[in-house]
């Protein structure tokens, strides 16, 4: 199983669903296998000895590998004088104490664009996801459509603010409570209205166009704390701006402990390609990301 975080779906004393942390679940990752490349390594000069390439003893997980092999493309380093695999945290870090070496040294961030990985995330709120999606460059998402799933599917997300303050955590209960009860009413009448004739607006002849308009105007009461479910792949490129920017101390709380559970996932697969962060406490508790390699 790949690395994942989840997190407990609590209820309302009237049942609404809520969530107060993101769950984070790792379900790709790039499936590598260079031994095909033989014939190729064979095909030049036999006093270049490239074919040595494929006897390294030291096994890279996946990223590490692939992002290693691309950039040794560049210069065709594959002869007995390149960089081992056994050096690779040294090729992407550079030498200890030279800051302006290796990959991430030298910013030759594009061999990190091969690898991908892909989370399904879940517990989070539609605000976050608002902030989210503004990551366009090496980024895919695949997000809940509010037009087509409401009702049972409905969940909320519970600040980190409220979560221990009795006031605030209260009125969220009560506040979500009374959410799901209007979006209930308001898809309730508007299906009554569709099936007694209904106004053009709803006018649909097939039952998922019904709900579909139904939702579409229902949803607009929904509050930004709304749960949203997606999928999001980023290449490790992506990943790292990513984290960069959202595990940064001045994020926002919520998208900040969401990067958190993702670099906690990411860099159990990649150790080095994200192992150059270091996990900062912060004064209020919550944690967040620095690298001395930022923008590679
Ligand atoms: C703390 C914080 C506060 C923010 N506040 C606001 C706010 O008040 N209002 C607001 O609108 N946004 C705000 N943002 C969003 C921010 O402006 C960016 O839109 C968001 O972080 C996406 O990052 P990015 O632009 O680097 O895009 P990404 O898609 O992640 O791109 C990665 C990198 O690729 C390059 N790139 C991507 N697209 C292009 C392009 N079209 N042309 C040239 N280069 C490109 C850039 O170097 C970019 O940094 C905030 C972000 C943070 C982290």
């Amino acid at each position: 199983m790949l690395p994942k975080i989840d997190a407990a779906v609590h209820q309302t004393a009237s049942g609404t669903q809520y969530l107060r942390e993101a769950g984070v679940i790792m379900i790709a990752r790039p499936h590598v296998d260079i031994s095909g490349i033989g014939e190729f390594l064979g095909g030049f000069d036999p006093s270049l000895g490239y074919p040595v390439y494929l006897d390294d003893p030291t096994q890279l997980p996946p990223a590490e590998l692939l992002s290693k092999f691309a950039g040794q493309v560049c210069y065709m380093s594959f002869d007995a004088k390149r960089t081992l695999h056994a050096q690779a945290a040294v090729y992407f870090d550079g030498r200890p104490g030279k800051s302006g070496t290796g990959i991430k040294g030298q910013k030759h961030g594009s061999v990190l664009e091969h690898p991908s990985f892909s989370f399904l995330t879940y517990g989070v709120s539609r605000s976050l996801t608002h902030e989210l999606v503004r990551h366009r460059a090496g980024c895919a998402y695949s997000q809940l459509s509010q037009r087509y799933v409401g009702g049972k599917m409905l969940r909320f997300v519970e600040r980190p603010e409220y979560v221990g303050d009795p006031f605030l955590h209260d009125l969220f209960e009560r506040r979500i409570d009374r959410a799901y009860a209007e979006y209930e009413g308001i898809t309730g009448h508007l299906t009554e209205l569709q099936a007694a004739g209904g106004r053009g607006i709803l006018s649909a002849e097939a039952k998922t166009e019904l709900r579909k308009k139904v939702r579409q105007a229902a949803r607009s009461i929904l509050p930004n704390e709304t749960e949203t479910v997606l999928v999001v792949t980023g290449n490790v490129r992506a990943w790292r701006h990513i984290l960069e920017m959202r595990a940064s101390e001045h994020a926002e709380t919520e998208i900040r402990a969401w990067a958190m559970r993702v670099y906690r996932c990411l860099v159990q697969e990649a150790p080095l390609l994200f192992g150059d962060y270091q996990v900062v406490d912060l004064p209020d508790g919550t944690q967040a990301l620095s690298t001395p390699y930022p923008k590679v």
